[in-house]
């Protein structure tokens, strides 16, 4: 009897303090999968980090950013969001209603348009339309953002593409003609950009130079090989990486950009930097470019976004490693000697 009543005040203390542990239990399996959700989000890229190619835009207008989505989308430029937050984060840095100051661009007067959904809409629609006119040339259809379509037209017949100076001389033309002291911001290509250039923060390393795609795989090395159109035995002069249509490219080395080209008509879209030690690495048939000649650069910078402009059949990086005009295996410098 007195056995059993001892068991008994046994399980009636002890079933409570089960149920506690579990409860405690439960607690912090819900605090660790969040925190660790939260870390994961974090370490994806978005927000301020600028990496994998992500515009450096603040929390205003990174809230924003299911608007951009929906808008990039539905004016068929899907690829463009982080370009369009980078102009939003220019026009407005999200402290006005008319985040993309885009109502006068339907005739209304500046920050005519008060609803932020309606401004990301109407600039959206006219930054596609400015592209489609620029044939896909993204700092002449950012800089006919700010000067308007005529820019265009301009620079097609003034030397065919964006330049600063073809920017610089249509701003004064339009200036002396409207009697203003200035028309538009011949820099906002470059006040744009700045918003774009992702910075690969942790390059990797084997030989020399690093590595100018994250997790890279190479898809084609230099040397002889059957040419993917003819069939033929051809010299491929380079190494290809495989890569994604919004993949950042990043530089192998420090340096200064020698060439930023658009449209080649084999290399496409290209940026070519020269080292201090005056090698040279090419980076070809990028979707769009971040630096323009003469920009100084660091390694792990981003130089523009992986595409398939040029002679190419799919999204890939072709890199060359060139010595005095000689094009040379870039396996040479991306690998440690011993390998
Ligand atoms: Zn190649």
């Amino acid at each position: 009897m007195k056995k059993q009543a001892k068991s008994l005040m046994k399980i009636k203390f002890l079933l409570p303090i089960g149920f506690l542990v579990l409860f405690f239990l439960l607690i912090f399996g819900v605090i660790f999968s969040l925190l660790f959700l939260f870390s994961s989000d974090k370490e994806s890229g978005e927000g301020m980090g600028g990496i994998d190619g992500n515009a450096l835009v603040n929390e205003n207008i990174e809230r924003m950013r299911p608007l951009f989505e929906k808008y990039a989308k539905l004016h068929g430029i899907p690829d463009q969001v982080e370009l369009l937050m980078a102009i939003a984060m220019q026009e407005s840095g999200g402290r006005h209603l008319d985040v993309m100051q885009s109502s006068e661009s339907i005739g209304l007067p500046p920050n005519g348009i008060i609803r932020p959904e309606r401004s990301i809409d109407v600039g959206v629609k006219y930054f596609s339309q400015m592209l489609q006119q620029a044939n896909g040339d993204t700092k002449l259809a950012l800089q006919a953002y700010n000067f308007g379509g005529g820019f265009i037209d301009y620079a097609m017949n003034n030397g065919g593409k964006y330049t600063l100076e073809v920017a610089e001389a249509f701003s004064s033309m339009q200036a002396d003609k409207l009697g203003w002291e200035s028309y538009g911001d011949t820099s906002y290509v470059s006040n744009v950009m700045r918003y774009m250039s992702g910075i690969n923060t942790n390059p990797e390393f084997d030989g020399e130079w690093a590595y100018p795609v994250k997790n890279p795989v190479i898809t084609s090395e230099y040397g002889m090989r059957s040419d993917p159109f003819t069939g033929e035995q051809t010299m491929h002069s380079g190494l290809d990486f495989d890569c994604d249509i919004s993949d950042s490219i990043y530089s192998v080395g420090d340096g200064t950009v020698e060439q930023a080209v658009n449209f080649h008509v084999s290399y496409g879209n290209y940026v070519m930097v020269k080292h201090n030690d005056n090698d040279y690495s090419l980076y070809a048939h990028m979707s769009s470019l971040n630096v323009n000649e003469g920009d100084e650069v660091k390694v792990g910078q981003q130089l523009g976004v992986c595409g398939t402009t040029g002679n190419s059949t799919g999204t890939h990086l072709h890199l060359e490693y060139l010595v005095d005009g000689q094009k040379k295996d870039p396996a040479l410098k991306l690998n440690s000697e011993d390998d």
